[in-house]
């Protein structure tokens, strides 16, 4: 008896719950912001009528909307509507255009600060510290040092130390990677005592026997690496000067790293496997698939609030499965839903000997930005070495999918600066477009994302093997 009130009591809360209407904002994610742009989209989700300012709002698939408002100078008054059954639920957000654009902070140069007289010396306390043309994170990447480089510093702004070392740009980094610096009289000579080769199944290397660790920059341009050592004494003309080292690719470069081991410097290149069999393309080929985010780190969040790791992993699971049956030994950073660090990523890829890593995401778009015009499927790489793959898989996502091509970018993210392995990180749509995000929610088209991948990477390896010198 008491069991059928209950029953009763709780079908009466529910269908009362029910009746009411809702709607369920997800993005913005706050109600009261300022944007510098002339337009905002609301995304979310509802079982009733919404209006924005008045205005109805499409409803896709009867449950979700991506609605766009212009916005005025100043401040904007949103209110979203939900009516269902005559009752109705209102929310206001209060969106503020900026009046002027935000002004880009510029580095003030009264600030540098020059030593004469001695100079400054300290070594890197890291691995990936970044040394940049600037003296401020906006300066562009140079060089990611290993640990224990050696470094002399002859000026300081803000927390950056100015590298002594004659180079074309002016080479800067920031005080947490290197030991507090000490004043020291003169620099102690850098020798290069022997070159030596060596080789193994994955890699050649290029081994440089140092006096001790000296900063070093590379620089890739077509064809050839240019390996440069500072500030190394030469004992034939009794001169400091920079050492070059060129390789001479001669065909589309694989991955390649440069680090020390004790006093040295290790450059190795990969390798493509000696046969390639026509047939079977990955067999034997070493791949690291990564799927984006995971665990608490849920990445974007579509319009219903399934998480963009989701979709991420299962499109990854599927490639992982199809390279895996075309005879590729693959490795990976996650096979369920759980949170992996970026950096951590990128070293099980090298830890794995991976050719070739893949990272799978699905794409956002900030604030201010119309989900209707800018969509499409996108593939971001940083090193000149991964711009080949992009543009292959590029093209053959919109053409398999036949979804917008949006191009490859230039994209300084983690899971891309890794000149080793070649490293390409994939925009597969956007969650926030409506029309991609339906086709996102759809495992047909998850699966044939996969199978898209997959078909590039092979049309990659025979073009490695057809320009192999
Ligand atoms: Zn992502």
């Amino acid at each position: 008896m008491i069991r059928n009130i209950l029953i009763t009591f709780s079908l009466l809360l529910f269908l009362g719950l029910y009746s009411f209407a809702y709607v369920d904002i997800v993005y913005p994610s706050s109600q009261n912001l300022t944007i510098n742009s002339d337009i905002m989209f609301f995304s979310g989700n509802t079982d009733s009528n919404v209006k924005i300012n008045s205005n109805p709002v499409k409803l896709w698939e009867n449950k979700f909307f991506v609605h766009t408002v212009p916005l005025k100078y100043g401040k904007n008054v949103i209110k979203i509507t939900a009516e269902k059954n005559g009752k109705t639920e209102e929310k206001v957000y209060i969106i503020t255009r900026n009046k002027l654009p935000l002004n880009k902070a510029n580095p003030s140069k009264n600030l540098y600060k020059s030593f004469s007289g001695s100079i400054l010396f300290s070594k890197t306390v890291k691995n990936d510290s970044t040394v940049r043309d600037n003296p401020s994170l906006a300066g562009n990447r140079i060089v990611d040092l290993p640990k224990g480089v050696n470094l002399y510093f002859d000026a300081k702004q803000g927390n950056y130390y100015k590298i002594n070392a004659q180079s074309e740009t002016s080479l800067w980094i920031h005080k947490s990677n290197i030991n507090n610096p000490v004043e020291i009289k003169t620099k102690i000579k850098a020798i290069v005592k022997n070159i030596n080769n060596r080789s193994d199944k994955h890699y050649d290397y290029i081994r440089f026997n140092l006096s001790y660790p000296v900063m070093f920059t590379l620089k890739q341009s077509d064809n050839k690496l240019k390996l440069t050592l500072y500030g190394i004494y030469d004992e034939e003309t009794k001169n400091t000067k920079n050492f070059e080292y060129i390789v001479d690719y001669n065909s589309p470069q694989l991955g390649y790293d440069c680090y020390y081991e004790g006093n040295t410097l290790i450059f190795k290149k990969a390798k493509l496997p000696e046969i390639i069999d026509d047939n079977a393309p990955l067999k034997g080929i070493n791949i690291f698939v990564d799927a984006g985010h995971g665990g608490h780190e849920k990445g974007t969040i579509s319009p219903e609030r399934i998480y963009e790791k989701n979709i991420n992993l299962d499109i990854a699971l599927d490639l992982i499965d199809l390279l895996k049956a075309s005879g590729a030994n693959v490795s990976y950073s996650r096979s369920h839903d759980t949170k992996v660090g970026l950096y951590e990523r990128v070293h099980s890829a090298k830890k794995n000997n991976a050719l070739i890593s893949i990272s799978i995401h699905c794409n956002s778009l900030p604030y201010g930005k119309n989900p209707y015009e800018k969509h499409g499927t996108e593939v971001h790489y940083y090193n000149d070495n991964a711009k080949i793959l992009a543009d292959i898989i590029n093209k053959n996502i919109a053409n398999d999918l036949n979804i917008k091509l949006n191009g490859t970018h230039k994209s300084s993210f983690v899971l891309t600066r890794s000149t080793n392995p070649v490293s390409v990180l994939i925009e597969t749509a956007y969650m926030i477009n409506p029309n991609e995000y339906i086709l996102l929610k759809n495992g047909y088209f998850r699966h044939n994302i996969a199978k898209s991948v997959k078909k590039s990477i092979e049309e990659y390896i025979l073009f490695l093997r057809q320009n192999k010198s």
